[in-house]
C-alpha cells in the first residue's frame, strides 16, 4: 500500500494547481500535468547511433535532399539539441520501422533489413583528387524477388489519388528521389547481376495503422538523373563545409520548424512572415484603409504601423496624436 501511495506522491507534488471537477455527481480532485512527460516513461534514447553523427566527407543520402544550409549549420555550429516533440517523433518513427522490419523478416524469409550503402565518391578538388562518400540505409531489400521497401512514417495520411501533381510532388517528391537514387545504386554495385526491378514505399499512419503502398517504376536515365543531382549537391555541400561558406538557403516548409532557423536570414524571413500578428482589428484596418497595412517589419519584429495604432486608438475612444 505504501508503495502504491509512493507512486503517485510526483503527482500530488506537481506544481500544477488543482482542479475540482464534478465526475457522477462526485466532486473529485484532479491535477493536469500539462508539460510532456515523455522522457519520465520513454527510453528516448534507444534509437539514437552514431549513424547520424557529422563526419565531414561522410554524408548522407536522405539529408542531401533537403536544405543544404541546414546540413551545413550542423558542421559548423552547435544547434540546440532536439526538443521532445522531435525527439518524440523519431522515436514512434523507429517503432514503426521495427515492427514492419521484423514482420516482413519473419514472412518473407529473404528480407535484408536496413541494406547499407556506402558510395565513394572521387573528383578533383583545387587540382586533388579526393573522395568523398555518400552514406545510406535501405529499410529493406528483398533479394529473392529482387525488390526494395522503404518505409515512411507520417501522422496524417493523404488521399494520394485525389491530389493533384504538384501537391503530390510536393508531399512525396523526395521519397521518390530517395528510393530511385538507392535502387541506381544497387543496381550497380550488390545486384549489378540482377538488378532490382521493383520498388514500394510503405506509407504509414502512425496513429492508426493505416498503411498504404505508393509503387515506383524504376526506370535508369531518370534514377541516373537525380543520382547525379545528388552527388553535384555533396560536391557543393563538400566545397562549403571546406571552405566555411554558407551554401544557398533552400526555404521550404520545414524551415518554421528548423532548428537552425535562428541563424538563417531567409528563413527567419520566411517564419516571421508566417508568424505575422493577424486579429480582427488588424483585418478590419486593413480592409478599410487599402493598401496600408497594419504591421512592418523592423529588425526581424513585427511593429505596428502608425495608421494602425491610429486606428486603434480611435477604436477605444481615445484621440490620436
Ligand atoms: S530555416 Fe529553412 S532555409 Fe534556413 S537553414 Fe533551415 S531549412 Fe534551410
Amino acid at each position: 500500500m505504501v508503495k502504491e501511495l509512493d507512486e503517485f506522491k510526483e503527482v500530488w507534488e506537481a506544481e500544477e494547481e488543482a482542479r475540482i471537477v464534478n465526475i457522477g455527481g462526485i466532486d473529485v480532485e484532479l491535477t493536469f500535468v500539462e508539460e510532456n512527460q515523455v522522457a519520465k516513461y520513454i527510453d528516448l534514447d534507444k534509437f539514437e547511433t552514431g549513424w547520424h553523427e557529422f563526419r565531414e566527407g561522410e554524408y548522407h543520402f536522405s539529408a542531401l535532399l533537403y536544405c543544404l544550409k541546414h546540413y551545413w549549420f550542423q558542421f559548423n555550429h552547435k544547434l540546440p539539441k532536439k526538443d521532445l516533440i522531435s525527439r518524440g517523433t523519431f522515436y514512434t518513427g523507429n517503432l514503426w520501422h521495427r515492427e514492419i522490419q521484423d514482420h516482413r523478416e519473419n514472412t518473407s524469409g529473404f528480407s535484408v533489413i536496413e541494406r547499407p550503402l556506402i558510395d565513394e565518391f572521387k573528383f578533383f578538388y583545387d587540382g586533388e583528387e579526393i573522395t568523398i562518400f555518400l552514406v545510406g540505409k535501405a529499410d529493406m531489400v528483398d533479394i529473392k524477388v529482387h525488390k526494395l521497401e522503404d518505409i515512411k512514417t507520417i501522422s496524417f495520411m493523404p488521399d494520394f489519388s485525389n491530389l493533384s501533381g504538384e501537391r503530390l510532388e510536393q508531399k512525396i517528391g523526395k521519397y521518390i528521389i530517395q528510393v530511385l537514387v538507392y535502387t541506381f545504386y544497387f543496381n550497380h554495385t550488390y545486384f549489378s547481376i540482377d538488378p532490382i526491378e521493383r520498388i514500394t514505399i510503405i506509407v504509414v499512419n502512425k496513429t492508426n495503422a493505416y498503411i498504404k503502398e505508393i509503387l515506383v517504376k524504376y526506370e535508369e536515365e531518370k534514377a541516373l538523373f537525380f543520382y547525379k543531382k545528388i552527388r553535384a549537391r555533396a560536391k557543393y555541400l563538400h566545397d562549403c563545409i571546406l571552405k566555411k561558406k554558407m551554401p544557398n538557403a533552400e526555404t521550404n516548409q520545414y524551415c518554421y520548424n528548423c532548428t537552425s532557423v535562428g541563424l538563417c536570414e531567409e528563413g527567419m524571413e520566411l517564419k516571421m512572415s508566417l508568424e505575422r500578428p493577424l486579429s480582427f482589428e488588424s483585418n478590419l484596418f486593413e480592409s478599410k484603409n487599402k493598401p496600408h497595412k497594419a504591421y512592418y517589419k523592423r529588425d526581424g519584429e513585427w511593429k505596428q504601423t502608425k495608421g494602425f495604432i491610429a486606428f486603434l486608438e480611435k477604436q477605444k475612444g481615445v484621440k490620436s496624436k
